[in-house]
C-alpha cells in the first residue's frame, strides 16, 4: 500500500475546498486498486469537506493542532475538537509551521504526546535545511529531530506513526530531493526508529515539490512508503497524475 496525502495549506475557501475534494473523488472513482489516499484542507473547510468525503475512501487530515486539550488559547484548535470535525490524520511539525510559527522541539513533542493519547494518525514532518545538507549534517539533523519530537511519546503496537521526510530545501521551490537521497534518509528514519524503541506502525513518506511528472520515481521505490504533496495537491490533475501514479505502482508491484 502507498500512502498520498495532499497538504492544501493556506489555500482554497469554503466552496473552492467543496469542489476541489469533488474532484478527488470523481479522479478515484471506479478504480478497485488505490493508494490511501489523505486531504487536508485549512481548518474553515473541514466540515464542509467532511460532508463530501463520508463513506468514501478519501480521509480528511488537518494541517497543525494546538499543544493543550482544552481551554483559554485563542485561535487555537485542540486534537478533540479535530477528531470532532472528523479528521483521521493531523500534519505535526511541518517545516513552514517550524520556521513561521516558532514550532521548536518542544512543541511538537507536546503534540505528539497529546495525540498518542487519541485515535489520529501524526504526520510528523522532519526535514535539513541546505545548510545542513551541504555540511554534511543531514542525517544526524533528521534523527536528531525524531528523537527529540518522539521523547517520552508512548506509541504502542496498536498506534500508527506516518513520518514524513521533507528536506525544507525542497518545499515549495520546485526542486525536489532524488529518489536515492529520499531512500537513503529513508533508512537513517528507519533506523533511527529502530534505535528509539517505537512500537507503531510506522510509514515513511517523501515531501518536496512532488507533482505528476516526478511522483512515480518516488512512489516505485520499496523503501518510499509514499508521499506528502502540497502545491500540487491543489493542482486537480497534477493530484490524479500522482494517486495515477501511486495506482500504477501498487499494481506493478503488487503492494
Ligand atoms: C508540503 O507543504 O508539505 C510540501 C511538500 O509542499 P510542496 O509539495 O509544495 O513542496
Amino acid at each position: 500500500m502507498k500512502t498520498i496525502i495532499g497538504n492544501w495549506k493556506m489555500h482554497l475557501g469554503i466552496r473552492e475546498s467543496i469542489a476541489h475534494a469533488r474532484g478527488v473523488l470523481r479522479s478515484v472513482m471506479g478504480h478497485e486498486v488505490l493508494p490511501e489516499i489523505v486531504i487536508c484542507p485549512s481548518f474553515t473547510a473541514l466540515s464542509e469537506v467532511r460532508k463530501v468525503l463520508v463513506r468514501t475512501r478519501v480521509a480528511l487530515g488537518a494541517q497543525t493542532m494546538g499543544t493543550e486539550r482544552f481551554g483559554a488559547f485563542t485561535g487555537d484548535v485542540s486534537v478533540a475538537q479535530l477528531d470532532d470535525a472528523g479528521c483521521g490524520f493531523v500534519i505535526i511539525g511541518h517545516s513552514e509551521r517550524r520556521a513561521m510559527n516558532g514550532e521548536s522541539d518542544a512543541v511538537v513533542n507536546a503534540k505528539m504526546k497529546l495525540i498518542a493519547q487519541t485515535s489520529l494518525v501524526p504526520i510528523l514532518c522532519v526535514g535539513e535545511s541546505k545548510e545542513s545538507r551541504v555540511a554534511g549534517k543531514a542525517e544526524e539533523f533528521v534523527a536528531q529531530q525524531l528523537g527529540a519530537a518522539l521523547r517520552g511519546v508512548t506509541l504502542t503496537k496498536a498506534s500508527r506513526l506516518v513520518v514524513a521526510y521533507e528536506p525544507i530545501w525542497a518545499i515549495d521551490t520546485g526542486v525536489s530531493a532524488t529518489p536515492a537521497d529520499a531512500v537513503a534518509m529513508h533508512g537513517v528514519i528507519r533506523e533511527a526508529l529502530r534505535t528509539i524503541g517505537v512500537g507503531a506502525a510506522v510509514q515513511v513518506l517523501y515531501g518536496g515539490s512532488v507533482d505528476g511528472a516526478n511522483a512515480y520515481s518516488f512512489l516505485r521505490e520499496p523503501g518510499i512508503d509514499g508521499v506528502l504533496v502540497g502545491g500540487a495537491s491543489v493542482k486537480i490533475h497534477e493530484f490524479e497524475a500522482i494517486v495515477n501514479a501511486g495506482r500504477d505502482v501498487m499494481i506493478a508491484q503488487n503492494v
